[in-house]
């Protein structure tokens, strides 16, 4: 949705000429007056697709291009809606009347002889574009709080959902209001009530554009917001191209939050509360009326439950929210619970048969009511922080078993420990580490860190820095999930790393189809030429251990031999696997 320019400079100018020199010489005379967004389109067949990308604040039309000329355009822009009042400056080099007259009749603005005069061009430009901006102001703006009215939400909102659906984008619309704004205003004055309004514009501007949540944003930079107010205490925020529905749920909250600050008027102390009413698209909504009618129906229904909250229009929508939410409230409990456990899955030997090692693998056991698989809170505890303590709790806890399992029970085994890139990012990761293995009194040597490809998406080269500290305390280091990452193996070569654990994807399919068995004989021929360890994960029958063994994979892990076990049932299989060996 475009934004109005604040300054005149800043406007865009488009220009549809199919002599691309005549527009490179217009645009230097106006760079010269120190305009700088320029859009050129040198085919006039394009021009309305052109538009609607560039939504230019003034358009330069030349007369004469061949398929399409400048009337069968400029009668093109004034059917589209959105450009209706589009300032549109005709230039030609014909002195006919007729023509001129001709393109009056069809809407054009103003016009300009070519070859053009710079100060000729730079006043009519200026003029117009000052001209666009008054009336723009005056009809798009409230006066009061200077955020666009409900007419400029009409203009755009249509229009930048046909956008979502043509580059199938997600979409939402909140539509928020204070809750009791007539009786505010009654309390106050009008003068305390436009105060209040401006205040409250004021705050959800700037929550909204605020990015940082406990130290990570729920939106991605490519979101776009645009605030609109609307009647009495109501304002409407549309998000645009978003990655998920649970990041407006949180933009939701933050409001709510930040209106129920105090405010002060004159002497007085108010405290606010607002209701808020979403409609996504496309989840709930496919069409802006739609999306409308919901997150309006929406915030009255907040409304009538007392307000101070928000509500997505769509019942299937809110208690996904609530699940999370939910959720997110469990887990944050979990730890001062001690609801977490860990599981451990054997890692065996192809030559011996034996267990050579252990992967630690949590478990949450939510309110005793059965264990929650880690890919069902991994991502939120990543999301919301929470993976830093739980991550250095299931260090400590592996760290713990092993050196009892070491000094009670003789068990010569090797711990893994999963490793989140979150986790990896913290500051304090490598003292804490470092810390935790020192207290357990294992050696280094017995505990390897699991990462996966992601880690090195970015800042790879702090990253083979921080992995190198890591080494030199003793620990080892593994791939896991191998091969579902970045391509390039090449930077195998650089990355500072023990073992490769073959990802469950490929050994799946091992050895019935023929692209997976060479992408596993070459994972592990590779790493051997690199002096790597290879580990397959996933290994649930015969005919994957016998591949794997043939391929001299150095180990194995899967249900064929044991899923993850509570650590006395590990224990049993430890001595019963030894036995068979
Ligand atoms: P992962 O590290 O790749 O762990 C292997 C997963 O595959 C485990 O699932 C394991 O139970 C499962 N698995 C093992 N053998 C087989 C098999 O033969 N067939 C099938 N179908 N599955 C098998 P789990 O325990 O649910 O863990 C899932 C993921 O959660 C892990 O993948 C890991 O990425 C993450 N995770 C688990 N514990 C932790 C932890 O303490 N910290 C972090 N950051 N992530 C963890
Ligand atoms: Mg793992
Ligand atoms: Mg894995």
């Amino acid at each position: 949705m475009k934004s109005q320019n604040s300054k005149p400079k800043d406007a865009t100018i488009m220009m549809i000429d199919d002599e691309m020199i005549t527009m490179e010489i217009v645009q230097t005379y106006l760079e010269d007056d120190g305009y700088c967004n320029f859009y050129l389109e040198d085919s006039s067949v394009q021009a309305i697709e052109s538009l609607e990308k560039v939504m230019p604040d003034i358009l330069l039309l030349d007369l004469v291009m061949p398929i399409a000329s400048g009337f069968d355009v400029l009668s093109l822009v004034r059917k589209h809606e959105k450009f209706e009042h589009l300032p549109v400056v005709i230039l030609t080099s014909s002195t006919e009347t007729s023509s001129k007259l001709r393109a009056l009749d069809l809407g054009a603005t103003d016009f300009l002889a070519k070859p053009v005069d710079p100060s000729e061009l730079r006043l009519r430009v200026r003029n117009t574009l000052a001209a666009k901006a008054y009336t723009d102001q005056l009809a798009y703006f409230d006066p009061l709080t200077n955020l666009p009215n409900r007419l400029m939400f009409h203009e755009n909102f249509d229009w930048a959902v046909r956008k979502a659906a043509r580059y199938k984008e997600k979409m939402a619309l909140l539509n928020i209001a204070l809750d009791d704004f007539g009786r505010i205003n009654a309390s106050v004055g009008l003068q305390g009530g436009d105060d209040v309004l401006v205040q409250t514009a004021q705050r959800i501007e700037s929550t909204v554009r605020q990015t940082d949540i406990i130290g990570h944003s729920p939106l991605s930079e490519n979101v776009s917001l645009n605030l609109f107010r609307t009647e009495g205490g109501a304002f409407l925020l549309v998000l645009e191209r978003l990655e998920d529905s649970s990041a407006t749920a949180i933009i939701a909250q933050r409001i709510l939050k930040e209106i129920k600050q105090p405010l002060k008027i004159g002497d007085s102390e108010l405290h606010l509360t607002a209701s808020i009413g979403i409609a996504t698209y496309p989840d709930e909504g496919k069409d802006s009326l739609t999306l409308q009618r919901l997150a309006n129906n929406a915030r009255e229904y907040v409304k009538k439950k007392g307000g101070n909250n928000f509500q997505f229009s769509s019942h299937e929508i809110n208690s996904m929210y609530e699940r999370r939410l939910n959720l997110e409230i469990g887990l944050r409990n979990a730890l001062r619970k001690n609801e977490f456990i860990l599981h451990y899955q054997p890692k065996v030997d192809t030559l011996t048969g034996n267990i050579r090692g252990v992967e630690a693998l949590v478990r949450w056991n939510r309110d005793g009511a059965g264990l929650v698989p880690p890919n069902e809170f991994i991502p939120l505890a990543e999301e919301t922080g929470l993976i830093i303590p739980l991550g250095n709790w299931v260090l400590q806890e592996a760290c713990k078993q092993l050196a009892m399992w070491q000094r009670s029970g003789g068990l010569e085994i090797e711990m893994s420990v999963n490793l989140s890139t979150r986790q990896f990012q913290d500051r304090n990761f490598y003292d804490v580490t470092r810390q935790i293995i020192e207290k357990s009194g294992i050696s280094p040597q017995q505990l390897t860190l699991e990462f996966t490809e992601s880690l090195f998406l970015d800042d790879i080269e702090w990253k083979i820095k921080q992995l190198e500290e890591l080494r030199k305390l003793g620990i080892k280091l593994s791939i896991d999930d191998f091969g579902t990452g970045f391509s390039s193996l090449s930077y195998l070569r650089r990355l500072p790393v023990n073992e490769l654990k073959i990802d469950r994807s490929f050994i799946m399919n091992v050895p019935d189809k023929q692209n997976s068995c060479a992408i596993v004989s070459s994972v592990i021929y590779l790493a051997r030429q690199l002096g790597l360890k290879t580990i397959a994960e996933g290994v649930e029958t015969e005919e994957q251990r016998h591949f794997l063994e043939e391929q001299q994979c150095h180990e194995i892990q899967g249900f064929y031999f044991s899923r993850p076990l509570p650590a006395d049932k590990l224990y049993d299989q430890y001595l019963r696997l030894k036995k068979l060996a």
